[in-house]
């Protein structure tokens, strides 16, 4: 392994995925959802495969069909913001939001360029910047248990911009603390973007997952539209992680940058997928509404269970995410805590240490998922009850 990856190794998911299986664990570790999207939308998949529709190499940006529904996506959620795309010039299919982090990674950054991003993160993030040759620079999101959220030191993150920085990687809906940026921030942020003119790509793989408030898209605050590169995902949005379906909207000389990382990445993502996906795009809005307070009330389920083990709770505004502090419960390691919770409760989880750099600030959270079905969520609680 070279120089540029060798710190990254294994990635966690791998890792407490497999150790989920080995002990018969509850798995609240990967962000996976345990029930497929919706049964229209894998028929719709299956159609495409049948009529032969995506089966040979699908166009390089995209099939039309999906690049037109991811321009309709946008007009229809935020188009009251003022954001719109044209879907031949500012869209690009990507395999997942994952390859969609690399290749605008990849596009945009020349060696050395410093990369601002909001510690924790996630962890593609990090290994990205570091095949692109960049180097990242954390601005940590502190922690406040008083009010049970993380909180943007607006000034820590304007004094983190020096002449060599290049972007701001952002992520809201923000995993793993789920925190929801703020109209106030994100206005901030803007402003900083354009006083240094700077590039943002922002991951908003979340965006119809948000319980309490609303997504605002930082491409529609003024002056960022022409500096943003937005990253979108069929996996989070409608239950379909192993579709590996994402997108970037930007303006044409940013995805025209982007296409030509992806090209040579994976040139273009599974055919029939993306038929399905375009379909999925035009779910009526009822669709993203059950999704929401579905999983509101799951969040809800596993906060109490949660909090009744012990555990401090920082309630999450979206995401399918809940960070805890471990602290309370004795224990201030969540690596160590992590490896012995299948041993000690049959749960498994995710220490948040692994999405920081200064690693202390990350020891003592541990991040659980609630995209699971009910009774499975409440059996983790139940049995986190023993701790
Ligand atoms: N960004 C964030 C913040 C994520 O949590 C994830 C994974 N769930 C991704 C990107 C990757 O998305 P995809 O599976 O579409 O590659
Ligand atoms: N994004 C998911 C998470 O945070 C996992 C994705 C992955 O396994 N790479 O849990």
């Amino acid at each position: 392994l070279n120089r540029r990856l060798a710190e990254f190794g294994t990635t966690i998911f791998a890792e407490m995925s497999a150790l989920a299986v080995r002990t018969g664990s509850i798995n609240l570790g990967q962000g996976f959802p345990d029930a497929d999207g919706p049964e229209e939308v894998r028929e719709a998949a299956v159609r495409a495969l049948r009529d032969g529709r995506g089966n040979q190499y699908p166009p390089g940006p995209g099939i039309p069909e999906l690049r037109a529904a991811v321009a309709t996506h946008q007009e229809r959620f935020y188009g009251h913001l003022g954001l719109s795309c044209d879907p031949d010039t500012e869209v690009l299919v990507t395999a997942g939001a994952t390859e969609a982090i690399a290749a605008s990674l990849l596009a945009l950054l020349e060696p050395g360029d410093e990369v601002i991003a909001l510690e924790p993160y996630y962890d593609s993030y990090a290994a990205g910047i570091a095949l692109a040759g960049g180097r990242r620079v954390p601005v940590t999101l502190r922690a406040d248990p008083e009010s049970g959220s993380y909180r943007l030191d607006l000034d820590e993150l304007r004094d983190a911009v020096t002449d060599h920085t290049r972007l701001i990687l952002l992520n809201t809906p923000h995993n793993p603390t789920g925190t929801v940026l703020s109209r106030e921030e994100l206005a901030e942020i803007a402003r900083l973007a354009c006083e240094r003119d700077l590039l943002v790509i922002t991951d908003e793989v979340y965006e119809h997952l948000v319980f309490e408030g609303e997504h605002l898209p930082l491409a529609s605050f003024p002056g960022m539209r022409e500096r943003t590169v937005t990253i979108g995902s069929a996996g989070k949005t409608f239950s379909f992680t192993g579709w590996k379906v994402g997108w970037v909207t930007a303006p044409p000389e940013l995805v025209g940058a982007v296409r030509s990382a992806k090209q040579f990445l994976t040139y273009v993502s599974a055919g029939p997928f993306q038929y399905a996906v375009a379909e999925a795009l035009a779910l009526p809005d009822s669709y993203f509404t059950a999704l929401r307070d579905d999983l509101r009330a799951k969040r809800d389920i596993l906060a109490t269970g949660l909090a009744e083990a012990g555990f401090t709770v920082f309630r999450p505004s979206g995401t399918y995410f809940i960070t805890t502090d471990i602290r309370p419960l004795g224990h201030d390691d969540g690596f160590a805590f992590c490896r012995a919770l299948p041993e000690r409760a049959g749960v498994v989880a995710i220490p948040n240490a692994v999405f920081y750099d200064h690693k202390d600030q990350g020891a003592p959270y541990v991040r659980f998922a609630f995209c699971k079905q009910e009774s499975v969520l409440r059996d983790a609680a139940d049995r986190l009850q023993k701790l």
